[in-house]
């Protein structure tokens, strides 16, 4: 039977076609589980390159860490963002070379900054100046970049105060690091993951500008600027193309650096792995709680501890959606732990047809980052998400 175009409803997020092959391999799995297209992050890291030709990638692993995932990424050339020796470890044992390796969390024990030198990195971020000194005692010699304190107005999932100082402190701890003997290398902020608003960019790259001119008195040369992460993935708020974010942010740097400006490197863990991704998740129970209640209930076999934390205070926002057609009814949206925050939506209502029935199959869109690493070890005895890693839809790899 032919099937009109405007009956299907997921063209932003998936072809139809793949659609079938999804639900073709979701056959007799036992659900929770995330199928990752590799094909697709490769698809998103050329299209990076293709529109921030001017930046070298730095992939932050920590927002989908499978090694298949690295391993493409890796073959596609991309240097990598790591927060802990663990995750050193991991991307040397897949045969990434340290050089590529940036030591890109604030907080670090003295003994992991030994060992990450000693494994061969020699790029480390700092924020502090008892960090600061850790580094130099133990990694000596290294570049240093200095994270900057950035409000994260605009982003859905904020990073804001824990990480970064002031400019004034910066300045200080550049200086130091020279006296250390360690190379003050550049800057780096972070506007807040999933961030909406590129002038938070524009904001950024001016404390930068200043930073560059007030330690260029003092005879240092900063070389680089690191713009981390928070670009964008295809969630149900709407954001802006990922060409829009490059010809706007390469126009900030510009503006406040000239053509010749310092080496530029991002950040991205979202933007690369979440369009990637598809949980495919099962109704356990549908209920009211009361007869007149205008909402039911609608209890999934994954919910925050099971991957899906970034829904905290309703956050990020996934499209989900059911293949029952009907009069569509507001639903509240829980997962299947005993904990009573284990809700993914309550005030932001999803609508899903009446028909909707229990043991249908929900598809959550847009879930290949900060998902399956984030689910709990045995909550409840739920073992942690599955995941599938597959080449291209309908191909898993062996
Ligand atoms: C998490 C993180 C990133 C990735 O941010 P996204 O918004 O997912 O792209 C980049 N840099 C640092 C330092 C991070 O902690």
């Amino acid at each position: 039977m032919r099937k009109e175009q405007y009956d299907f409803p997921l063209g932003d997020f998936i072809s139809e076609d793949n659609f079938d092959k999804i639900k073709e391999f979701s056959e007799g799995k036992e659900t929770p589980f995330l199928v990752v297209n590799l094909a697709k992050v490769e698809r998103m890291y050329d299209e990076l390159v293709k529109n921030m030709p001017f930046v070298k990638i730095y992939y932050a692993m920590k927002a989908n860490p499978l090694d298949e995932v690295i391993t493409a990424l890796k073959n596609k050339g991309s240097n990598f963002d790591a927060a802990t020796i663990y995750e050193i470890d991991q991307l040397i044992r897949l045969g990434v070379q340290p050089e590529k390796i940036s030591y890109g969390n604030t907080i670090k024990k003295e003994k992991d900054i030994a060992y990450a030198y000693e494994k061969g990195v020699r790029l480390f971020v700092t924020d502090s100046e008892s960090d600061l000194h850790k580094i130099a005692r133990n990694a000596p010699g290294s570049r240093v970049f200095f994270r900057l304190l950035t409000e994260s107005d605009g982003a859905d999932w904020p990073l804001s105060r824990k990480f970064g100082s002031h400019p004034d402190i910066i300045y200080e701890l550049i200086i130091q690091a020279h006296d250390l003997g360690l190379e003050p290398y550049g800057l780096s902020f972070h506007v807040g993951s999933q961030q909406r608003d590129i002038g938070q960019w524009d904001n950024a790259i001016s404390k930068c500008k200043y930073l560059f001119e007030a330690v260029a008195l003092q005879g240092i040369k900063l070389k680089m600027i690191n713009l981390g992460g928070g670009f964008p993935a295809k969630y149900q708020s709407p954001a802006n193309e990922l060409e829009t974010y490059a010809h706007e942010i390469l126009r900030f740097i510009q503006e406040d650096f000239g053509e010749d400006h310092p080496e530029i490197i991002i950040e991205p863990g979202r933007s690369l792995v979440a369009d990637a991704g598809i949980i495919v998740t099962e109704i356990i129970m549908i209920s009211r709680k009361a007869r007149l209640n205008q909402y039911k209930w609608v209890y999934l076999d994954i919910g925050k501890f099971g991957g899906l934390i970034e829904t905290l205070d309703e956050c990020i926002k996934y499209p989900i959606y059911s293949e029952r057609k009907g009069y569509e009814e507001e639903a509240i949206l829980a997962g299947p732990t005993c904990d009573s925050m284990d809700i993914l939506y309550e005030h932001h209502k999803y609508f899903f047809p009446e028909t909707l029935e229990e043991g249908d199959k929900l598809y959550i869109f847009t879930t290949g980052a900060y998902t399956q690493s984030y689910s709990s070890v045995a909550f409840n005895g739920f073992p942690p998400l599955k995941a599938y890693v597959i080449k291209d839809f309908g191909q898993e790899m062996e």
